[in-house]
């Protein structure tokens, strides 16, 4: 970075002025530009100067050196202008001015960087503190704070390992001790001369250096540690978990010091204008008095409620000022405040301010009661809130007592909360037997080893469900989101033994029919019963036992996602295979279904058997056609004839159990249309490998045998055959429909009747949207295009009807998106399967990544984990890639998302920026990612008006393709708007 190209280095506040304001956090950190944007607004601010953090990057990108002229004449000339505004004099012997020297980051770090108070002080100063309060005890105990926090913070006389003590605690403490006295508050003047006496007597030994006696170079040293802070250990780890720029820095506020330590009728607080726990409009905090800093958070003495302080003799006037406050900070700046407050001999002073954190209940009441008294703007009440944290709203919750009672003694283990919410249920071991106990009126948990498709029925009867193995995208987690199911996963510590029916963690062992509880929010498994209470939502919502009007927080939540959909454009669609779970995501406002996996249909009811049937027949049946067309192409018509008896329980059974298979398939459709209306469907054809439908265990496989007439070993043999040595890149996807194209036209026949038959009876537009998986081959496409487009030119012709229909693919193999320009010739959408597309770019398998991703996220070789949230430098920029091969083609394609990724808020922000149409997640993500898309939304707007480089950059890579013909919401918004037009 150049040298002298800072303008303006320091900004003024305070006596009802300030250079800056509330908008210029990330010049002057959010806790100066609010310091300034109070001070205007005419609240009480101790006066003071922030110098910005652009003099932190210059700090640290120029070798830890200041701008020219910053402590020669900047900051001296700052001071000045201070001790006009304070009518005190820096150093002085009469009338000392003292500061503190405070960091403050663009996004609050609480906690994380350096503070220092009562800068100032030397053993001259001290005295005509003394002299001026005429209260020697508070001028030596606030002596006492600032060389022990210059000594710890500026001198870095700390603990030199683990093992140590505090040193400055420890020389306090033993002086407490050899005197018999216990709270700071029992020290006398001469104690505390003392205690300095030996604090700069340990400052000396430690670091050989005096400490320094001359204010100036206090505050030249205090503003170096406070920038020094902001790469502190514990600030970079706080910066890495919440992704905030290592670029930012930190700026450094100096502001003349006020007392809340100078006696009975001074004190200090923290105060929230409203509830961050539940929203309730009411006055929520804490004071101490006689005390400075902070004591308060602390917890070295237990502070007071400071609603007490409406009946507190010396500061009932002080909390009448207060309420005032409370009620301004919330006009002012439009969200519940979280400030801090200091009172010098009765006067109130403000000394911070910021939005306050809250949880998901408080924050959609607040959002709902703010906006409604024209308190906050909607625009912030839709980006302030954590899409993620919705999921709060949704979870049954434990009886918060009950629980407590439970860590305390029947806590087993804790495992990876897969499922936020809370169970507690009977331990069934086995789908069958969940399904046993549900159908007998028993709630279960059901505890597997892992599950597969299989278990699901079993999954839908269960509450809960526990897996000894298997990571939060494991096959339980996974289904456990799509229903909204608690899952607490790959608790590792629980064995089962199915053989002895039990379930043992830690030396506890629990036999099925007993009773279990697991939180999925936080992963905790108990060995007993927890009552639990459904989530509100719920019962409005998906199990409507409670009417809207009967449930305020709905009414919150429902203000909430209305607010966010006017700002969102991108579509919202769900990953449903069932009409129930497709009523579910409605309730939840998904605007259409992104995702069907027709092969979850394959396991209701007893369709199961002739899925088995036609896989185990088809291979058997694709050879007898190879071989009959072989033949026939010689002209060998007895071989023809011969192949037909050879082949002929093949032959039967395959189109057997095809034909069993289209009016159930049908039905299904049927299902999902009539309860979706005219919202579009997405059905994916047949994906996964075959072998994952048949039966594992001999009795099964025996059950089917005798069901199919065949020979228990043929049924066995013919499973071996499928066997794969690795499934995830065998033969899936359309290699399947390319194979047995018979299953393609099965599936194909019965979408087309499903579609007209629904449109018929209930007069609506039904607009099937036949998706073929896997596509790394434009030809592969073409082959199967073939298929639907003559099966549904048969069922319309046959129907005497015209419908529109388009068939598209998913993008889940690096090949298919490099070439997405000749597949988009035959395309009529893309959805990025993201879960296959992360597995194929990466080479990662996602269910064996449990035993190497945690140890790439400790490391930070991957920020997050990829199968969670979309890789955007690798994997996102081949969905670059692939829209910008494919526009050009086909200009305004329609794009969708449908991995697991589409309910992640950083993803779902990817996808508004790089152009989609929608986005599709699981019914219960459905609110989490209608608030995430209307954030995108805006954030996009805001960085388009603001930062003109950002327009650029997303300008650049829209260009072409963009079809920019819907009206737009907002100005300067292509790809938003093609987004909007496309919906
Ligand atoms: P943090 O960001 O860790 O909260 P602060 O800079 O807010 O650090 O300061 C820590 C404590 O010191 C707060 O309780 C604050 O109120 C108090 N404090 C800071 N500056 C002053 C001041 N000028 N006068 C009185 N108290 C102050
Ligand atoms: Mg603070
Ligand atoms: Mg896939």
């Amino acid at each position: 970075m150049a040298k002298a190209t800072l303008s303006k280095l320091i900004y003024h506040f305070g006596n009802g002025k300030s250079d800056g304001d509330g908008t210029m956090k990330a010049l002057l950190g959010g806790k100066g530009a609010n310091l300034g944007e109070m001070s205007r607004k005419g609240f009480k601010v101790p006066a003071g100067f922030t110098i910005t953090t652009e003099v932190c990057t210059y700090y640290y990108d120029n070798k830890k050196t200041y701008p020219t002229n910053l402590f020669s004449k900047d900051v001296p000339a700052a001071i000045k202008q201070l001790e006009k505004a304070t009518g005190k004099k820096f150093g002085d012997n009469k009338n000392p001015l003292l500061v503190s020297v405070r960091s403050g980051a663009r996004d609050s770090m609480p906690g994380m960087m350096d503070t220092i108070l009562n800068l100032g002080l030397n053993d001259v100063t001290v005295e005509a503190l003394k002299k001026k309060t005429n209260n020697g005890r508070f001028a030596y105990d606030s002596y006492r704070r600032f060389v022990q926090m210059y000594g710890d913070v500026v001198m870095g006389v700390q603990k030199r390992n683990e093992n140590e003590h505090e040193p400055f605690d420890q020389v306090m403490d033993s002086y407490k001790e050899s005197i018999g006295k216990h709270e700071d508050t029992d020290l006398s003047e001469d104690d505390l001369k003392e205690i300095i006496k030996r604090f700069t007597k340990l400052i000396k030994d430690r670091t050989g250096k005096a400490f320094p006696q001359d204010p100036a170079k206090q505050l030249e040293g205090s503003i170096g540690a406070v920038f020094g802070s902001w790469n502190n250990d514990r600030a970079i780890l706080y910066r890495n978990k919440y992704q905030i720029p290592h670029e930012w820095g930190t700026a450094v506020n100096v502001q003349a010091m006020v007392f809340g330590n100078m006696g009975a009728t001074s004190g200090t607080g923290v105060a929230f204008t409203r509830n961050p726990a539940n929203g309730t409009n009411e006055f929520y905090g804490e004071y101490l008095a006689n005390a400075q800093g902070e004591d308060v958070v602390a917890g070295t003495r237990t502070p007071l409620k400071i609603v007490d302080m409406a009946h507190d003799k010396v500061f009932a006037k002080t909390f009448k000022e207060l309420e005032v406050v409370r009620k301004k900070l919330e006009k002012e700046f439009g969200d519940v405040q979280d400030f801090e407050f200091t009172i010098e001999e009765g006067k109130l002073f403000l000394l911070q301010t910021r939005n306050g954190k809250r949880t998901a209940q408080a924050y959609v009441k607040i959002a709902h009661d703010m906006v409604k008294a024209k308190l906050m703007k909607p625009e912030h009440a839709v980006t302030s809130g954590d899409p993620q944290a919705l999921d709060q709203l949704l979870a049954p919750i434990f009886d918060t007592s009950d629980e407590k009672a439970a860590v305390a003694k029947d806590r087993l283990t804790v495992g990876l909360p897969a499922g936020p919410g809370a169970a507690s249920g009977i331990i069934a071991l086995t789908a069958k037997k969940a399904e046993d106990l549900v159908a007998s009126g028993q709630k279960v948990v059901l505890c597997r080893v892992e599950t597969s498709p299989e278990d699901l029925r079993g999954m839908i009867a269960a509450d809960g469900i526990l897996t000894a193995r298997g990571g939060v995208s494991s096959h339980a987690a996974l289904v456990a989101r799509q229903m909204g199911k608690v899952c607490v996963a790959g608790a590792g510590d629980v064995t089962i033994d199915y053989e002895k029916k039990t379930l043992t963690c830690n030396g506890k062992t629990l036999r099925e029919g007993e009773f279990i509880a697991i939180n999925g929010t936080t992963g905790a498994v108990y060995g007993r019963k927890v009552e639990t209470s459904p989530s509100e939502l719920l019962q409005v919502l998906v199990n409507k036992t409670l009417k809207p009007a009967d449930s305020k927080l709905f009414q919150y939540y429902d203000f909430v996602m209305k607010l966010a959909d006017k700002y969102r454009t991108l579509g919202i669609r769900t990953n449903a295979d069932q009409p129930d779970q497709a009523a579910n995501a409605i309730a939840f406002g998904a605007e259409g279904i992104g995702l069907c996996r027709t092969e979850h249909m394959f396991f209701e009811g007893d369709r199961i058997d002739s899925v088995r049937e036609m896989i185990l027949f088809a291979e058997d049946f694709a050879k007898y056609k190879l071989e009959s067309e072989e033949a026939a192409a010689t002209g060998d018509a007895e071989r023809v004839a011969a192949l037909k008896g050879e082949y002929a329980q093949a032959i039967e059974h395959f189109h057997g159990a095809l034909a069993k298979l289209l009016p159930v398939q049908q039905q299904d459709f049927e299902g999902l249309f009539a309860a979706m209306g005219e919202r579009p469907v997405t059905i994916r054809l047949l994906d996964p490998p075959l072998h994952e439908f048949l039966p594992q265990a001999g009795a099964q496989i025996e059950d089917l045998a005798k069901k199919l007439g065949v020979k228990y070993e043929r049924v066995e043999a013919l499973g071996h055959n499928l066997h794969e040595f690795n499934p995830m890149l065998g033969h899936r996807g359309c290699r399947l429909g390319i194979v047995y194209p018979e299953i393609t036209e099965m599936q194909s026949r019965a979408i087309a009747r499903a579609a007209i038959a629904v449109a018929k009876k209930t007069g609506k537009k039904v607009v099937p949207e036949i998706m073929i998986p896997l596509i790394g081959f434009a030809e592969e496409l073409k082959n199967q295009l073939d298929i639907v487009h003559r099966v549904f030119a048969e069922e319309q012709k046959i129907a005497k009807v015209k419908m529109k229909y388009l068939v598209g693919t998913m993008i889940e193999i690096p090949r298919g998106a490099l070439t997405a320009g000749e597949v988009a010739q035959h395309a009529e959408f893309f959805s990025f399967g993201t879960n296959d597309l992360t597995q194929t770019t990466l080479g990662m398998s996602r269910d064996d990544s449990g035993k190497f991703l945690p140890y790439y996220q400790r490391l930070g070789i991957v920020k997050a984990n990829p199968f969670a949230s979309i890789d955007q430098n690798g994997v996102g920029n081949l969905m670059e890639i692939c829209i910008e091969r494919a526009t050009p083609v086909r200009p305004g394609i329609k794009l969708g998302i449908c991995g697991e990724h589409g309910g992640d808020p950083a993803t779902i922000a990817f996808c508004h920026k790089i152009g989609l149409t929608y986005v599709s997640c699981s019914p219960f993500r459905v609110p989490v990612a209608r608030l995430a898309a209307a954030q995108a939304a805006i954030r996009a707007t805001r960085a388009a008006a603001g930062a003109k480089p950002v327009k650029a950059k997303v300008k650049a890579k829209a260009k072409a393709p963009v079809k920019a013909k819907a009206p737009a919401k907002k100005a300067a918004k292509p790809l938003a708007k093609r987004a909007a037009a496309a919906r």
